[in-house]
């Protein structure tokens, strides 16, 4: 399989990784540590990516973006990914809540959110999953009721990332007493809001990424709806097909795969060949998911459905990271729990991990991807 994606993406993956050396440290990892700086190198870096035309770079030039392609997108995504996301959460307002304003939003909702998010200013969070709707997301119970000429909002929401930083929430609630689809609405609303509590949910993510939030009576105002009232299950779909590809964790796998020879030089040579006979396995499943994404990217791009391939791929990704995550236990030993400045790879492996571990869950869980795929090759209605 030819990877290469031309002259001008190599261009810019050279531009991209000579920011990163320039703005973010090498030991970095990531926006969600205990260390608050984190998060202040993320949105600095955010508001450098916007100002190179970089954050948002294949949105069409009338909302901010450079008018690039999807395979601008897919470099950025992957030089991101592989040195620890240092757009923090702000990946996920241009990845996909963005493009799901631009798709359903009113002209107002446009003007008023697309601007910020591709200057680099923004967090968002997604509210979907309940405590009893996550993988029957359809399920869900937050309600939302007319009062004049907006709505009120009632309910609860949980594992809610980067709840406690973000400024905005899209939001999934209920009009109405329909079932299952039916009455699920979208609504964009101020995290600041009265009314809305967030607690943080201590896990083994660090407690600055997972939440509940509470909505106790909140005033959603007239324009909080992102698309027709009752129509919330097509955004959804159309979102989550954009979230799945967008988080290219099988790049990281990639690097730190790469790394570990370094690091390990010279006993390298000395380990087991059945550890190098897993590395090998190990690289090849990182390519295959790579392979699997640029299909479900491609397509995105063209218009076809996007939803099975979206779920192909993050089976790959979430699947790779856990084999890559195993592998770099059993070369380094011990050591690889260690976290900090000394630890291998500056605590890369530790950390990478720890996320591995919540990868089969985040997103959609690996099984009900496994069911989307089953169902779409069995002919069955999804
Ligand atoms: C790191 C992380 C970040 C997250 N961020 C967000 C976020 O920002 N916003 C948000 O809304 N949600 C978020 N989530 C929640 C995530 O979407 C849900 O955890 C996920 O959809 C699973 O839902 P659940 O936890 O309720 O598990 P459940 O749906 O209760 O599933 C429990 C187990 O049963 C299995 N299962 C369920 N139904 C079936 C079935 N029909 N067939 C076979 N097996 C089944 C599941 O695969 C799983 O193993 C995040 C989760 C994680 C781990």
């Amino acid at each position: 399989m030819d990877f290469d994606l031309g002259d001008d993406a190599a261009r810019l993956r050279a531009r991209l990784r000579d920011l990163i050396a320039a703005h973010i440290a090498e030991d970095y990892l990531g926006a969600f540590t205990d260390d608050p700086a984190d998060l202040d190198v993320s949105q600095r870096f955010c508001r450098i990516l916007a100002e190179e035309g970089l954050l948002t770079v294949a949105w069409p030039t009338e909302y901010g973006g450079a008018g690039g392609s999807v395979w601008d997108q897919t470099v950025v995504r992957e030089e991101m990914w592989a040195h620890h996301e240092p757009r923090g959460a702000q990946y996920m307002g241009l990845n996909w809540v963005g493009p799901a304003i631009m798709a359903f939003g009113s002209e107002a909702q446009k003007a008023r959110h697309l601007p910020a998010i591709a200057a680099g200013e923004v967090i968002w969070c997604q509210g979907f999953s309940e405590p009893d709707a996550g993988s029957d997301l359809a399920a869900l119970s937050t309600r939302a009721v007319a009062d004049g000429d907006g709505w009120r909002l009632t309910g609860q929401k949980i594992w809610t990332s980067y709840a406690g930083m973000a400024q905005w929430c899209v939001l999934a609630a209920r009009v109405g007493n329909g079932t299952r689809h039916e009455g699920i609405t979208m609504f964009l609303l101020p995290m600041d809001t009265e009314g809305i509590t967030v607690r943080p949910i201590a896990s083994m993510l660090g407690h600055h990424h997972l939440n509940e939030v509470f909505f106790d009576d909140v005033w959603a105002g007239p324009g909080s709806v992102l698309g027709e009232v009752g129509e919330g299950w097509a955004v959804i779909r159309r979102t989550l097909a954009h979230e799945r590809v967008g988080i290219a964790r099988y790049a990281r796998c990639e690097r730190l795969l790469s790394a570990l020879g370094r690091e390990l030089a010279p006993e390298w040579d000395r380990l087991p060949p059945a550890v190098h006979a897993q590395w090998a396995r190990a690289l090849v499943e990182v390519r295959v998911a790579r392979l699997l994404a640029y299909r479900a990217v491609h397509a995105q791009d063209t218009g076809a459905p996007a939803d099975v391939p979206a779920s192909v791929a993050r089976i790959a990704f979430t699947s790779c990271d856990q084999h890559v995550a195993e592998l770099l236990f059993q070369a380094l030993g011990h050591e690889s729990l260690e976290a900090g400045p000394g630890a291998p790879l500056h605590g890369a492996v530790e950390d990478h991990w720890r996320y591995a571990q919540a990868a089969t869950v985040a997103s959609g869980t690996i099984e009900v991807q496994r069911m989307i795929v089953s169902k779409s090759l069995l002919g069955g209605r999804r």
